[in-house]
């Protein structure tokens, strides 16, 4: 049976290189080791770091309970005080920010020097735009829907920097701008999406079109792997939904020629090697 693998399946290159870094980490680094906040949304990859002795910190009140060890800072990134209370506890701090989150952190530095209002189009809950306000001067607005935008106001002459978060959605960013950019403030707009997510999808639906039954392998919660499952589905009816081999139950049948496989963002590498194997000598 021919086997189709995603070669955007998996992490992606901000998530790989912070998971790699704790495991560089785990082999060079002295005393204990800590990750500001989950590395990434999937379990058996923090279970096997809690293996070998990487703790999870879950708010700034662990952290200040700190006075050694290393702490890495995930893709995600963090805003400023997270770096100033690291430096106070004098604890080795390695930094795995996406470079792409950290070049949105030095918009905002930037262009609030330059007196212009920083406005994320994103979720504020998100950890990533938690952390893009948390370096900006003054409070930095966010706005996630249509209705936000339309309800958005500022005082006419002030100056604004328009910048989104990573992972949102490019269609309903251009329209969230499009209507803020009527109201007639001196607007500078940089999309800081990145490109990743849209990739896979896009890699997702093209196999899914093609093949017998598609596979497509990520955590129950994971929304990005939920929306990579109905994308598939809509191309390629024998669509699979796992989380791991073990939940495979390929139904073989002569018609199957060909797989596809595909997986989310936080699917580690070794869960996507074992299912392509599987799928490979078995059938
Ligand atoms: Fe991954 Fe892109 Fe986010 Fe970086 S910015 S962590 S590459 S999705």
């Amino acid at each position: 049976m021919e086997v189709r693998l995603a070669k955007t399946a998996g992490f992606c290159f901000g998530v790989r290189r912070a998971v790699d870094t704790v495991y560089e980490q785990v082999e060079q680094a002295e005393g204990p080791i800590y990750t500001y906040g989950p590395i990434v949304h999937n379990e058996t990859v923090v279970q096997e770091l809690e293996e070998k002795g990487v703790k999870v910190l879950n708010s700034e009140e662990e952290l200040k309970s700190l006075t050694s060890g290393t702490v890495i800072i995930r893709a995600h990134g963090v805003g400023e005080k997270v770096y100033e209370l690291l430096k106070q506890q004098g604890v080795n701090l390695v930094d795995a920010t996406c470079p792409f989150v950290k070049k949105i952190h030095r918009i905002a530095r930037k262009e609030e020097a330059n007196g212009r209002h920083i406005l994320i189009i994103g979720n504020a809950k998100h950890p990533e735009v938690e952390g893009i306000r948390g370096w900006c001067e003054k409070p930095a607005y966010v706005v996630e829907s249509l209705e936000e935008a339309e309800n958005f106001a500022l005082p006419m002459g002030e100056k604004l920097c328009i910048v989104s978060q990573t992972t949102f959605n490019y269609n309903k960013f251009e329209d969230i701008v499009e209507i803020i950019s009527k109201k007639g403030y001196d607007i500078i707009v940089l999309n800081t999406i990145c490109s990743a997510t849209e990739e896979r999808q896009t890699e997702a639906r093209e196999i899914a079109s093609d093949v017998d039954a598609m596979i497509v392998i990520g955590g129950s919660h994971s929304s990005n792997t939920q929306k990579l499952f109905e994308i598939c589905k809509k191309e390629c009816e024998n669509t699979y939904y796992i989380q791991s081999l073990d939940d495979l139950d390929l139904k073989t049948s002569q018609s199957i020629r060909c797989v596809g496989i595909t997986a989310g963002a936080s699917t580690p590498n070794k869960i996507i090697e074992e299912v392509q194997k599987h799928v490979r000598i078995k059938f």
